[in-house]
């Protein structure tokens, strides 16, 4: 038999301060009483990797460095903080060499992009990756404070990723043999290995990241070739809920939420687990729960692969991505050209660019899709470039995008059987005046989206959530 293998992740707020981080201690200690082979994902303490990446992002925009070295001793102070209050002076000083040189490191990473007046993703990518790198070696810290055989390991060694710096896909098979060659022993050795989330590295060694908020994506993907039985993502609430409760406070727990519905709810923007989290669980049959740092009490969410009959019902959650804008390409001569469609999402993923929401009028007439408002820039002239001919002949009329928009997305397994649930989120919507640009249903039949202005999105949210209180 397997020896039991659970693996956690800690988000942000779960190792941010003192008080946080000795929970997450104590989470850790007591699972390993229970847990043999049990592994450990964090993410940077709260708000540093936001602050490594602003630093570099000025750098490169005004080649200006001058609050750099403020910077460099709030993020050195940030952690000192939590090594003064937990970590007795003999643990306390090697810790702080190390992050005082990964600080170095940071400091010249920035000093050069300001030089070249450029950051390019592969440099972004080295300057993100030291917020982990400094975490994972507080926290096995004050593990190893606490009689823990803890030990930090970069997920350089173990994560291999293709060369997509920022958003780096996963070799899962070259992946596989790393974690057999270089975790198996650690864990055999009764250690347990504090991992950096968000990272990974080239085959050749280059550190590429995951994506932002890429540690939950880190812990499913070492729980997928270890193979763990579990895999569990420690956060600040107290689970999957009805809605993000900064938007709705009456949003409530799920205890169980489907493999697809919190695909599609991570997919359109609720932040509890980044959307690549689920397919690797999904595929190598790992059980996944979100769980709370600071109520570890409490059960959390469950995600199963057919709900029980009584979760079942109607819908289940509601989330919203706002900085989208819609981008339609009109023209009534377009009913006679072959593959417009094809050649219109050629040319957007030519840019790099997702496309979340999709609807074409039977007509033909019109295609029309969103993006993120910041791709607007690049994808117009792509798509004007792609279809110059028919511009040019009148066979497309225009091809533009809308203000900014909010996706608000409805998740229910239960929708689809249920009768009647998109007549009361229209009449809800309808008696909040709230006007409904465009629909479309889910690739998976578990949700549908509803376009609305951005001024509306948070009475939709709270429109579309009052349904599932009457429930
Ligand atoms: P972590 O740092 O632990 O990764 P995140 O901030 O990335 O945490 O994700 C947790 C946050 O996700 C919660 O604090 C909550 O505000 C937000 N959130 C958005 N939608 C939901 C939802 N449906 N259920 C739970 N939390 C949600
Ligand atoms: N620290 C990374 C981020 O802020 C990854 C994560 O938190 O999951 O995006
Ligand atoms: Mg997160």
């Amino acid at each position: 038999m397997q020896t039991p293998t659970l693996v956690i992740k800690f988000g942000g707020t779960s190792v941010g301060t003192a008080d946080a981080m000795t929970r997450a201690v104590s989470i850790i200690a007591d699972l390993h009483r229970k847990w043999p082979w049990l592994v450990v994902v964090t993410s940077a303490l709260a708000g540093v990797t936001d602050r490594l990446l602003n630093e570099a992002l000025q750098a490169a925009k005004h080649g200006r460095t001058e609050a750099l070295e403020a910077a460099e001793a709030e993020l050195f102070s940030h952690h000192h903080s939590i090594i003064a209050e937990l970590l007795p002076n003999e643990l306390a000083w090697p810790v702080e060499q190390e992050i005082k040189e990964l600080l170095s490191l940071f400091v010249s990473l920035v000093r050069a992009i300001a030089v070249l007046g450029e950051a390019t993703p592969r440099a972004l990518d080295a300057v993100a990756s030291l917020g982990e790198r400094m975490s994972t070696r507080l926290l096995a810290s004050a593990c190893r404070a606490q009689g823990l055989a803890a030990e930090a390991v970069d997920a350089t060694q173990l994560i291999v990723t293709d060369h997509r710096f920022q958003n780096a896909h996963p070799d899962f098979d070259a992946t596989t043999k790393r974690v057999r060659t270089h975790l198996r022993p650690l864990l055999e050795a009764g250690r347990v290995p504090i991992i950096t989330g968000f990272i990974g590295a080239t085959p050749e060694g280059i550190t590429t990241t995951l994506g932002r908020g890429g540690s939950d994506y880190s812990a499913a993907i070492l729980g997928a070739t270890l193979p763990a039985q579990e895999v569990w993502i420690y956060t600040d609430v107290d689970g999957v809920m009805t809605a993000d409760p900064r938007l709705v406070p009456q949003a409530r727990t799920l205890a169980e939420i489907s493999y697809r519905e919190l695909s599609e709810l991570a997919y359109y923007g609720a932040k509890v687990v980044h959307p690549k989290t689920v397919r690797p669980a999904i595929e190598a049959g790992i059980g996944l729960r979100i769980l709370n740092t600071f109520n570890p009490q409490h059960p959390g969410t469950r995600v199963v692969r057919e709900k029980g009959e009584a979760n079942s019902q109607g819908i289940g959650a509601v989330t919203a991505i706002r900085k989208q804008r819609l981008v339609t390409i009109d023209g009534r001569g377009m009913i006679g050209i072959p593959g417009v469609a094809a050649r219109a999402f050629g040319a957007v993923a030519s840019t790099g660019t997702s496309v979340p929401f999709i609807t074409q009028a039977s007509s033909e007439q019109s295609i029309c899709f969103s993006i993120p408002a910041e791709n607007v820039e690049h994808v117009l002239p792509a798509l004007e470039h792609a279809f110059a001919l028919e511009l040019a002949n009148r066979d497309i009329d225009r091809i533009w995008a809308s203000e900014e928009i909010a996706i608000v997305t409805v998740v229910g397994d239960g929708m689809r059987e249920t009768p009647g649930v998109a007549g009361k989120i229209f009449s809800a919507l309808g008696q909040e005046n709230i006007n409904v640009w465009a629909i479309a249903h889910g690739s998976s039949d578990v949700s549908m989206s509803l376009v609305v202005a951005l001024a509306d999105m948070e009475s939709a949210v709270r429109a579309i959530h009052r349904l599932i209180e009457e429930h």
